[in-house]
Formats: C-alpha cells, structure tokens, sequence
C-alpha cells in the first residue's frame, strides 16, 4: 500500500493499523494469553520448554484442569507459527545483506 499526497484519513489508519500487527505480534501474544504466560514465572527453570522438564508449572496446571489442554496448545501453535515468521524474516535479511 502507498501513501500519496491524497491519502484519506482512513487509509492512514489502516497503515498503522497493519504496522502494528506486523511489528507487535508477540505483545499481542502476551496480552491475549496473559494468564498462560503468568504460569511460566512458576516453573522450575527459566528456560523451561514446558515440555519435559521437571517442576513445570504449565504441566501442573494443566493436570490440575487450571489451564485448559486447548488453550494451551492454542498458544503453543501461535508461538511456533510467530518463531516461524520470525526464522524467515532474519533469513530474508540475512539474504538481503549479501
Ligand atoms: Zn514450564
């Protein structure tokens, strides 16, 4: 999308509007999932997967019903889809810097 001169007030808006989204996923993440991204302060280990790590507070939460199985994998499905994007984008400008 180009900005002209004549761009109207709601195509600017629309500009941020996307901008945002593209630089601020993750916030995003952490906004809507606020209360999956609580539990990681009570793991074990900081750099817990929350995969097979003993003491993680996701695997507690789950097995207590605290957290819902969907909800969890939701989030785990929108992260890797961000660490994607993420993978690609430093390859395309890893490509770019050649
Ligand atoms: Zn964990």
């Amino acid at each position: 999308m180009f900005l002209t001169k004549g761009a109207k007030p709601f195509q600017v808006a629309w500009f941020h509007f996307f901008c945002r989204l593209d630089f601020n996923g993750d916030t995003g993440i952490a906004d809507a999932f606020a209360d999956v991204e609580s539990l990681f302060a009570r793991c074990r280990f900081s750099d817990c997967r929350h995969d097979t790590e003993p003491g993680c507070a996701v695997k507690a939460a789950l097995a207590s019903g605290e957290l819902s199985r969907e909800r969890w994998t939701a989030y785990s499905r929108l992260k890797s889809e961000l660490a994607r994007e993420e993978t690609a984008r430093a390859e395309s400008s890893h490509r770019y810097r050649k």
